[in-house]
């Protein structure tokens, strides 16, 4: 059994920059990390050895006691940033340059008078932190039916850092279908990483006849991947560790794929490469001794 690996995959350099900031802290007992870094167990686990405790996201409100606060590399509004420092909070900013690259192409477009719209997941604390920063002149479309006319002369779109650019690029023709007069400024505010590994998997999924996705239960990009190859004819299984490889799955299969979440740790990934190595070498044993 050949396996191969997706040309780009597992964590981005905003996360694991995030992450060597938490690795480096002189003193973990006082931070607290406003919200969820990663959507990967094995990740926070490793945070959590180090003594950082953590904030759900739906309970940002409620500030933690800790003195220093970890921005995460999504990112927070100017607002947000100002209740956090008027509770004294010192803040260790982790926001991911690229995530800040949206949130200026917003409060640019909305400075040029226009009508922002944002692709994106209205809950995502990304998107939640870009909106949070503009007044008012904003909307957040997630879905093609959330595109209608805005009944605006001027329209900017950006996307959340992380959408898909077929998708960016299908809303963007619907915004322009039905807004067939207004002037519309879109920025491609889609991160490169993303790009690369959204690219990586789809030429992937091309040359294997079945797909290994790493990534945490609840990681969305992770989640996303395993659908596309499904949606294409591909079984592909959804994992969090080597341990859950299940050897008798990849029986019928002669070339398997790996790739992973975005927040997936390169630890990992290597651990499952080498496990399904290995199960490739107990497979190709089998079947040579049924020859
Ligand atoms: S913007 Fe891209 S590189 Fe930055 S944290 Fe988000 S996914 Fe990672």
């Amino acid at each position: 059994m050949q396996i191969i690996r997706a040309k780009a995959m597992g964590m981005c350099f905003g996360v694991k920059d995030a992450l060597e900031t938490i690795d480096t802290l002189s003193d973990p007992q006082e931070v607290s990390i406003h919200g969820e870094l990663v959507h990967n167990e094995v990740a926070l686990e490793r945070i959590r050895s180090r003594g950082v405790t953590m904030s759900a996201e739906d309970e940002r409100e409620t500030l933690s006691e800790r003195p220093r606060l970890l921005i995460t590399a999504h990112g927070i509004s100017d607002p947000e940033r100002e209740r956090l420092q008027q509770a004294g909070k010192e803040l260790i900013d982790t926001t991911c340059p690229l995530v800040k690259r949206v949130h200026k192409a917003a409060i640019d477009l909305h400075a040029e008078g226009r009508h922002v719209l944002v692709i994106g997941q209205p809950h995502h604390v990304e998107v939640r932190g870009i909106t949070g920063s503009l007044p008012d002149n904003y909307t957040v479309v997630e879905q093609l039916e959330d595109v209608r006319d805005f009944g605006q002369p001027s329209l900017g779109v950006i996307s959340q850092s992380t959408t898909s650019p077929v998708k960016s690029e299908r809303m963007l023709a619907k915004i322009r279908e039905a807004n067939p007069t207004a002037d519309i400024r879109p920025v491609d505010t889609i991160c490169r990483p993303t790009r690369k590994r959204q690219e990586a998997v789809a030429e992937l999924i091309e040359k294997v006849e079945a797909l290994v996705v790493v990534g945490g239960s609840n990681s969305n990009n992770t989640r996303e991947q395993a659908r596309l190859a499904e949606s294409r004819g591909l079984p592909a299984v959804h994992i969090q560790t080597a341990a859950e490889l299940d050897p008798d799955w990849f029986r019928p299969f002669q070339v398997v794929g790996l790739s992973a979440g975005t927040s997936t740790l390169d630890d990992t990934i290597d651990e499952v490469f080498e496990r399904m190595v290995q199960i490739a070498r107990e497979l190709d044993r089998e079947r040579k001794g049924e020859q």
